[in-house]
This record gives C-alpha cells, sequence and structure tokens, in this order.
C-alpha cells in the first residue's frame, strides 16, 4: 500500500488552479460591503441612532437602551437584505484565537408561525458560557459568569461562509466584575491613555487645535502555504503547527531566488481569492509577495487606527485559514514551521496621528514642527529604553522562541534603529548646547535655530532591529506572526503614555520655574536622549558581536518565553499598568499565570507528539531499512563474497542501531520529563521544567531522526520530506 506520503505527492501534482471570481472587476465596488460601516448606517438607521453611534464611536459615549434598539434592528435589516440568518458577538479571549457562538434572528411566536428578532439588548451584551475559556483563576474568585460588550468602535460585519452568512458583532470579554478576559478590553484602555497623553502634549505644546490623537497601526502578516495532502500526513504541522522533525532540504533559500520572485500560479490565485474575501470586509490589503523562504508569503495592508487594525489581523487569519482550503492549501502561521529554514513574524507598524492630520512621527517641514517630532522621536526611544523588559515579554510565546534570535530572525534583545541621520541629528542636538545658549539671547526666532533641519533619506534600512525608525512610524518587527497584535499593542501604548506623562510633567515643572517652553522642552529631551542612547544600535542584530556588546550595555537577552514573562509582574509594570488604567494587580497576575499555562500546554503537545512520532514512525522506518540491510549482508555472506564487499552495509547497519537507541532512549526520557514536570505546583517553575528540562530533549530525537531520514531507503519513509512540504506546489 502506497504511504500517504505518496499518495500526497501524486494529489498535489494533480492539483488544478481554482477559478476565483469577484463580485466586480474593481474592488472599490465591493470595498467594505460586508460591513456596518458609515453608508450602511446611514441608510439603515434613523438619524437619531446614526448620531448616537457616530458619537459612541468618537467620545465613547454611552448608547442608552431606547437607541439600542434602534441601532439593533437597523442593523438586522441590513444584515437581511444580506441574506444573514445568525448573529454572534465576536470576541478574542486569551487563547489567541477568536471566539464566536452564533444564535439565530428566527424566533417561533405563539401562533405556531415565526419572526426574526435582534434586540438591543442582544446587541449590546450577551453572557457567553465563559467557564471553558482562560481567565488564570479569576472567575474561581468571583463568579463564574463572563459578558461580552459591544465596541461600537470597531464596526460590525457580515462573515459568509460556503452555506450561510452570519452578522458579527464585535465585543470585549469581561468577568462579572468587571476584569478582563480577552485582548480587546485592556487594548481599548491602553489606546484611551495614549490618546490622552499626545492629545495633552500637543495641545499644551505645539497645537491648540489638536483634540484627539489616535495610534496607528500597519500590520505586515509574514505565512508559510504548504499543501494541505502534505499538512494531513504530518501529524507534527496538523498539531503543532510546526514541523518536530525533518532533515534540511538540498535548497534552501541559500540562492535568494525566491523573496520577490515571480509568485507561484496556484498560490497566486488563493491570494486573489483572500484578497476579494478581506475586501469585502474592509481589510485594505495593499501588498502581497514572496518572502524569503521557499513557500512565504506576505501580505500587508495600508495602516489604520489600532484596535481596527487588530481586529482586521485576527478576520485576516481567520480568512486566509478558511479560503486556503478552497485551493487546497493550509497557511501555517507558525513562527518556525521549519528549522533551519526563515521564520514568519508580523511587523507592527506604528505611529500617532493628530486629529488636525499631523503625523507626529514624520520629520516636519519647519523647525517647530520639528520640535514636536523630536518630542514623540525621542520620548518612544526613552519609553523602550526604560520598558525594554516589558516589551520583550509583550512578544513573547512557546512559537516565537524559536524565532527570536534564529535564522533572519530579530534578536531577544531589545534595541532601537533609527539610522545614521537622526542619530547625527540627535548628536548635533545634544552637543549644540553652547551654540544654543549664545542664539538664545540675540532676539528673534531663538529657539527655533536649535532644531536641525531633518531630511530623511528612507532608503536607510535595517532589516536586523527588533524595533526600527522606518522614516515615519517605528516598526516593532519582534512581534510573531501568529500572535493576537494587541498584547505587543498594549504595551507600547501604554509605556508611550505613560511616558509622555512624565514627559509633560517634568518640562511643565521646568517652565514653572521660568524656563520658556522650547527651551524646557529641549532640556529634557536632550537628558531623556543622554539617559537612553544604550538602547540605540545600527549594527547587525543577529550578530555574535551585538550579543557581546549588549550585555556590556546592560541590556537584557531573555531568551525565553517563561523567564520573559515575568516582567508582566515586576513591581514597576504593576505601578505601569496601574497608574495607567489598564490592569490591576489580579488582572494581571491572572494574565500573567495564563501565558504561563499556555506556555506549558504548547510545549506538552509538541512533547507527546514528538515521543509518538519517533516510536511509531521514525524507529519501525528505521528497522525496516536496516533488515534489508541485514539481509543483504547475509546473502552476500552466503554466498561466500569476501567481507570487504559488505563492510558498508555492515557500518550502515551499526549507525541504524545508534540512532535507533538514542531515539528509544530519549521518547522514554521525553515522557518521564514531561510527567515529572506536570507535578510541578507552581505554574511559572513548571514552564521553566518544560523550558528547560522537556524541550531540550526534543533536540537530540531530532538529530538522530533527521540523520535516519538522510540515510534509509526513501520508499520507506512516511512523512513528507521538507523539500516536498517546501517545493512541491
Ligand atoms: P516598508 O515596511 O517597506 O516601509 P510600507 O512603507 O509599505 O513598507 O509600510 C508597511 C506598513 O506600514 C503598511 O502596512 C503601511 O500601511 C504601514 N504604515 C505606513 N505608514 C504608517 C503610519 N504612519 N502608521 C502606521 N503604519 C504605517
Ligand atoms: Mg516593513
Amino acid at each position: 500500500m502506497a504511504s500517504l506520503r505518496f499518495k500526497a505527492v501524486e494529489k498535489v501534482l494533480n492539483r488544478n488552479i481554482v477559478k476565483v471570481s469577484a463580485p466586480s472587476t474593481k474592488v472599490s465596488d465591493y470595498f467594505n460591503s460586508n460591513v456596518f460601516n458609515d453608508a450602511a448606517m446611514k441608510n439603515f438607521l434613523d438619524k437619531e441612532a446614526y448620531e448616537a453611534v457616530c458619537s459612541a464611536i468618537k467620545h465613547g459615549e454611552k448608547i442608552d437602551r431606547k437607541v439600542a434598539n434602534q441601532v439593533a434592528s437597523g442593523m438586522k435589516s441590513w444584515a437581511m437584505s444580506r441574506g444573514v440568518t445568525h448573529y454572534t458577538h465576536w470576541f478574542q479571549p486569551l487563547t489567541g484565537s477568536t471566539a464566536e457562538k452564533h444564535d439565530a434572528f428566527f424566533e417561533p411566536t405563539e401562533d405556531g408561525r415565526s419572526i426574526e428578532k435582534f434586540a438591543g439588548s442582544a446587541l449590546v451584551q450577551q453572557e457567553p458560557d465563559a467557564s471553558s475559556f482562560p481567565n488564570g483563576g479569576l472567575r474561581n474568585t468571583f463568579e463564574a459568569r463572563g459578558y461580552t460588550a459591544w465596541d461600537p468602535s470597531s464596526p460590525a460585519f457580515i462573515m459568509e461562509s460556503e452555506n450561510g452568512k452570519t452578522l458579527c458583532i464585535p465585543t470585549i470579554f469581561v468577568s462579572y466584575t468587571g476584569e478582563a478576559l480577552d485582548y480587546k478590553a485592556p487594548l481599548l484602555k491602553a489606546l484611551h491613555a495614549v490618546e490622552s497623553a499626545v492629545v495633552d502634549v500637543c495641545s499644551t505644546y505645539f497645537d491648540k487645535s489638536v483634540t484627539k490623537a489616535m495610534a496607528s497601526l500597519g500590520i505586515e502578516q509574514e505565512y508559510f502555504l504548504v499543501d494541505e495532502a502534505f499538512y494531513q500526513a504530518r501529524p507534527d504541522l496538523m498539531l503543532t503547527g510546526r514541523t518536530l522533525l525533518g532533515h534540511a532540504p538540498e535548497k534552501g533559500q541559500q540562492l535568494e531566488d525566491h523573496y520577490f520572485g515571480t509568485v507561484p500560479p496556484r498560490v497566486l490565485s488563493f491570494m486573489m481569492d483572500f484578497e476579494v474575501e478581506s475586501y469585502k470586509l474592509g481589510i485594505p490589503l495593499k501588498t502581497r509577495h514572496n518572502e524569503v523562504a521557499p513557500g512565504q508569503f506576505e501580505c500587508a495592508p495600508n495602516f489604520e487606527e489600532v484596535n481596527l487594525a487588530i481586529d482586521h489581523n485576527q478576520l485576516l487569519m481567520d480568512v486566509m485559514e478558511r479560503v486556503a482550503k478552497r485551493h487546497g492549501f493550509e497557511v501555517l502561521l507558525h513562527e518556525k514551521p521549519f528549522a533551519g529554514v526563515n521564520g514568519s513574524g508580523k511587523h507592527n507598524n506604528w505611529s500617532l496621528i493628530t486629529n488636525t492630520g499631523v503625523n507626529l512621527l514624520a520629520p516636519g517641514k519647519t523647525p517647530h514642527t520639528n520640535l514636536q517630532f523630536l518630542t514623540f522621536f525621542i520620548n518612544t526611544i526613552k519609553a523602550v529604553h526604560t520598558h525594554a523588559d516589558l516589551l520583550r515579554a509583550s512578544i513573547a510565546s512557546a512559537s516565537n522562541d524559536h524565532r527570536l534570535g534564529a535564522n533572519e530572525a530579530p534578536p531577544a534583545i531589545m534595541s532601537v534603529f533609527i539610522g545614521t541621520q537622526l542619530t547625527n541629528v540627535l548628536e548635533e542636538l545634544v552637543s549644540n548646547k553652547a551654540k544654543a545658549a549664545v542664539k538664545a539671547s540675540s532676539k528673534t526666532s531663538i529657539d527655533i535655530q536649535k532644531i536641525p533641519e531633518i531630511l530623511l533619506d528612507n532608503t536607510d534600512r535595517n532589516r536586523t532591529s527588533p524595533f526600527a525608525f522606518t522614516g515615519n512610524k517605528f516598526e516593532f518587527r519582534a512581534v510573531g506572526s501568529s500572535a493576537n497584535c494587541a498584547n505587543a499593542m498594549i504595551v507600547l501604548n501604554t509605556i508611550m503614555a505613560q511616558q509622555l506623562k512624565t514627559f509633560k510633567a517634568e518640562v511643565d515643572a521646568l517652565i514653572k520655574k521660568g524656563k520658556k517652553k522650547e527651551d524646557a522642552i529641549l532640556e529634557i529631551l536632550k537628558g531623556y536622549y543622554k539617559s537612553s542612547k544604550t538602547i540605540l544600535f545600527e549594527g547587525n542584530g543577529y550578530s555574535d558581536e551585538w550579543v557581546k556588546e549588549a550585555k556590556k550595555r546592560g541590556l537584557n537577552n531573555v531568551k525565553t518565553t517563561p523567564e520573559a514573562l515575568n516582567a508582566y509582574i515586576s513591581k514597576e509594570s504593576k505601578k505601569l499598568f496601574a497608574d495607567n488604567n489598564i490592569f490591576d494587580v489580579r488582572e494581571l497576575e491572572a494574565r500573567y499565570e495564563i501565558m504561563q499555562e499556555n506556555y506549558v500546554k504548547k510545549i506538552d503537545i509538541e512533547a507527546k507528539i514528538l515521543a509518538q512520532l519517533a516510536t511509531s514512525h521514525v524507529i519501525p522506518a528505521a528497522v525496516d531499512y536496516q533488515s534489508k540491510l541485514a539481509n543483504c549482508v547475509a546473502g552476500l555472506k552466503n554466498a561466500g563474497v569476501p567481507k570487504a564487499s559488505y563492510g558498508a552495509q555492515l557500518e550502515m547497519i551499526q549507525t541504524i542501531s545508534k540512532h535507533i537507541s538514542t531515539i528509544n532512549e530519549y521518547a522514554q526520557k521525553l515522557v518521564a520529563e514531561t510527567n515529572k514536570a506536570h507535578h510541578i505546583e507552581d505554574t511559572h517553575k513548571r514552564a521553566v521544567a518544560f523550558c528547560h528540562k522537556v524541550k531540550p530533549l526534543f533536540d537530540i530525537i531530532r538529530t538522530a531522526s533527521d540523520a535516519l531520514e538522510f540515510m534509509i531507503e526513501d520508499d520507506l519513509w512516511k512523512l513528507p520530506k521538507y523539500r516536498e512540504l517546501l517545493f512541491v506546489k
């Protein structure tokens, strides 16, 4: 019987390209067609309801029950006009994926007929059976109930599947007593905190007409595609998202012929298809291309307000996974599906933009606007410097551990790249002191002269930095490809809010003492630059020299998740989150528990699958081949052939035995160590044991298995090989 592997190869070779049908040739004809956006609201809501939703979006105002009923009724009419039968609150629990529970609009009436109903109460709030979502012990101490509550700032949308349509209402998810159980609730708080701080600084020092601001985010999503048939023949990929075994392919990315190369036709068809679905949902995808590794691709949307950008990225991942199946593909969002091959990230391009349309991280045209730019630019550097460990924690996960510091991925050391030009500008700024003092005595435009002119050359790039300035935004590159970006964005926006508040207080204190506004700002900024300079690094972040240099500078290099997460519950972090009203201590500790537990679960599953594959696949395949060799040797011996002519076979038999016994021994150790680790009560210590006692055994088994894969007869190896997974499309 042909193995699954060979059947898969045959299947893949016979695949056809799936034809994609877009509703129209022009994207603008159907962009947002599945979204209850402004145009749809105007059409389906009366004036009162429309205005209530708008002011809820703009000013966070509450919507009363009567208006909620009107909104719900309009939303229902819109949805039903598009063939929707069900609705759901759509939320982001700490499992990492999105959650939904569908209810039908349909309701039977007493007279045996039925009507379609959707009340305001169902729009605003629901009570999902929450006991099976991660809560870190929060709900045991309070109430078992959890609530989802409507987030009007992210528009409702229609999810289309092959056989029906569902109205999805973005919501937050909180416990009965108000503790956040999801990503969105604290994210909204962090965004509120950063907005207040930005508006305060801008309107006080730079422009009175700034009354609102937003953090912007453009998320570049990297992913791998493998054929579904191969995927199904690899239990490790199916259950852990990555290959636990597999000899490196003969050809990898060394020829550098994949990046920006021609997209394979079958892949292009998939891309076009998920783009169509995304456009209907209002996801503004702009870019598609091949990535560095074979089988790796990327897409990126236009940037949006952070909350919406994250909802859209969560949706995008769903859409991609769903559409891939139509094309016989599986999308791998894991950070490191293949050892020795590039990993995947999710670059977070982030900036701050005012209601007057100014990007605060874009260098201005005049000295005055440049002072404003430098204010936000230097405060960001200062924030990252002060809270580097927390930022590192925000991207920590079992899967991202494989990527940070590995092949072509930013290191676990947090540093900021700003380019030579801006480095010069900042150096000029601090060395300028004497000159500035002289100029200050002349009457005209004194303070203004002190700001160096900034003209940016956009080509100044460094791909190895985890946090890089790219002309008019910072790019947080260390975020993992499978992550919900909320963790990174909660931390980044919170530390920025805190930093701006501190800055404001310090500048105000100087002004109070009689300093001129510009002088006060400059003085504080210079101090910040000097004290946070150690975080700036322009060199190759992938090099060993940087690891040594960073150590000298006192920058941390926290390599593993269980340790990195500790930064969440440090005294400083607790204060930071409490002061900015993001998490109280209980919420923070619960979240910490959940993240440590998630780590344990991930490694535990990997350990189980690896032990299983090693004993039920690798060893039997090796034994098969060894018997074949043994038969051969016996035959030759019988025939009276001199020993020298079957010496190679004998050697191979021994090598196989050696690998088999290694695998056998370590597969047993793996089971034993896993069991031992499970008995550790403390969650953090348990996670550490999984990290340092269980996980290292993977490598030993893998090395032996990969050696066997390399030497045994191709037909006997049943798991699809790297070259097939990566190249056969
Ligand atoms: P590159 O990474 O090569 O600079 P782009 O300039 O196209 O590529 O930007 C990548 C991402 O950055 C896109 O998603 C884009 O929308 C986003 N981006 C651009 N400007 C901003 C901004 N001001 N704030 C947030 N994201 C931005
Ligand atoms: Mg980029």
